[in-house]
């Protein structure tokens, strides 16, 4: 609370944030507004700056400014607005800051990776991964100020959860890497911390400012979720042309409750049930996210059985192979042997399953979800060493 650093002096005309969470987790997880953060500029649609500008004694044009200023040009601050009226900037300056957070730590891996830690107002910090291919940049962006799921394999996962991102400081993640970026970010995937669909009101409108603001198309966004069923269902019939991807890391019950906790309240019958509705409701395609981990789930039987629950349910889609990146664990989980991937790869195309593997990117700085936060604040915890010899 006391790292707010501008506004704040005229609280009783500060807009109350939505304190109604559409949240389908815990419902005692605080929202930002109850922690007394100043809100930002980045977050909101057009109309709702048009409508700040006319509360500062502005023409509504004045908030069209705004948004070419924060969307299109990506500007952080108000001093970089130069055609923006000074006694206007001064105005919002009272109430509003434009980015809600700032970066406190970078690392950019050989790869070109690179890796930011972003401190929010309430102090929290999160993570958010910069990822340039040959042919298109993609980031990788946090949900939620860690996460609840508990996966056993997960860094965010033993940190617990604080609360939930508001749609402007997700929307800002992307912000912010753009801005430091010379190329064009084209994608966006919700694989950074937390579980958005647990944060669905947030989640959902940062995706249509990603969309309308910032001109992403929405074909280049992809959720990852853990199998938050009710957000499943309520996503597909939010006529947002997005890309689903579920963690699904296993190919039965059993084993997959020994990796997702969360999986005991969820089956994958009711999931996959889900998952069928909303690739009939939105004829989207799903993709499925296998991680792999030595000796657990990683042969050629499982990939079998993979093959089988997907088939059985008509369920359109890849199945992404992700090795695991390494976090140390009280099971002690290893990377599975390149050739266990490469015969689980096979399998799966022999029974008609396309799979991919994901490109392993950024080991060297911890790019795994929730490793670089708890490599700079437990740094007793988890040693660099035991982190960067997984390099392959
Ligand atoms: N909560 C969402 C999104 C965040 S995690 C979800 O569960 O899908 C994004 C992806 O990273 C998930 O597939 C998750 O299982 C995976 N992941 C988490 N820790 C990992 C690790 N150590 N190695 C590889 N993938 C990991």
């Amino acid at each position: 609370m006391n790292e707010i650093r501008v506004g704040a002096k005229n609280k009783g005309t500060r807009p109350v944030l939505p304190r109604v969470f559409l949240s389908y987790g815990r419902d005692d997880v605080p929202n930002v507004g109850e922690c007394g953060i100043v809100q930002s500029l980045i977050g909101m649609t057009t109309e709702e700056l048009q409508s700040v500008a006319v509360e500062v004694g502005q023409p509504a044009y004045r908030g069209k400014q705004l948004a070419t200023w924060i969307y299109g040009r990506c500007a952080s601050d108000f001093a970089q607005m130069t055609d923006v009226p000074k006694a206007m900037k001064e105005r919002l300056a009272e109430n509003y800051v434009v980015t809600p957070f700032s970066v406190v730590h970078r690392d950019t891996a050989p790869d070109g990776t690179m890796k930011y830690l972003l401190k929010m107002q309430d102090g929290q910090t999160i993570e958010s991964v910069y990822l340039p291919y040959s042919e298109r940049v993609s980031v990788c962006l946090s949900s939620q100020v860690g996460c609840a799921a508990g996966c056993t394999f997960c860094a965010t996962a033993q940190g617990g959860l604080s609360r939930h991102l508001t749609a402007g400081e997700i929307v800002g993640q992307f912000l912010t890497l753009q801005g430091e970026s010379e190329r064009r970010i084209s994608h966006a995937v919700y694989m950074g911390m937390g579980e958005p669909l647990w944060n669905y009101e947030n989640t959902i409108k940062s995706l249509r400012l990603l969309g309308s603001e910032v001109g992403v198309s929405l074909r280049n966004l992809t959720v990852s979720t853990v199998g938050v069923v009710p957000g499943i269902r309520a996503l597909s019939r939010e006529d947002l042309p997005i890309t689903l991807a579920l963690s699904l890391h296993a190919p039965n019950d059993e084993l997959r409750a020994r990796l997702i906790p969360t999986a005991r309240k969820w089956k994958l019958d009711e999931i996959l049930d889900a998952c069928e509705e909303y690739a009939e409701v939105t004829k989207r395609n799903l993709t499925f996210e296998y991680l792999m981990i030595g000796g657990l789930n990683d042969s050629p039987e499982h990939a079998r059985e993979l093959a089988s629950l997907l088939r059985a349910r008509k369920l359109p889609g890849n199945v992404n192979l992700i090795p695991f990146n390494y976090v140390m664990t009280s099971q002690g989980y290893t990377r599975p042997e390149p050739d266990a991937v490469q015969r689980f790869r096979l399998e799966l195309e022999k029974h008609g399953r396309t799979a991919t593997q994901r490109m392993t990117r950024g080991h060297a700085i911890s790019a795994a979800c929730g490793q670089l936060k708890r490599l700079l604040t437990t740094p007793k915890k988890i040693e660099a060493h035991e982190i960067l010899p997984l390099v392959r």
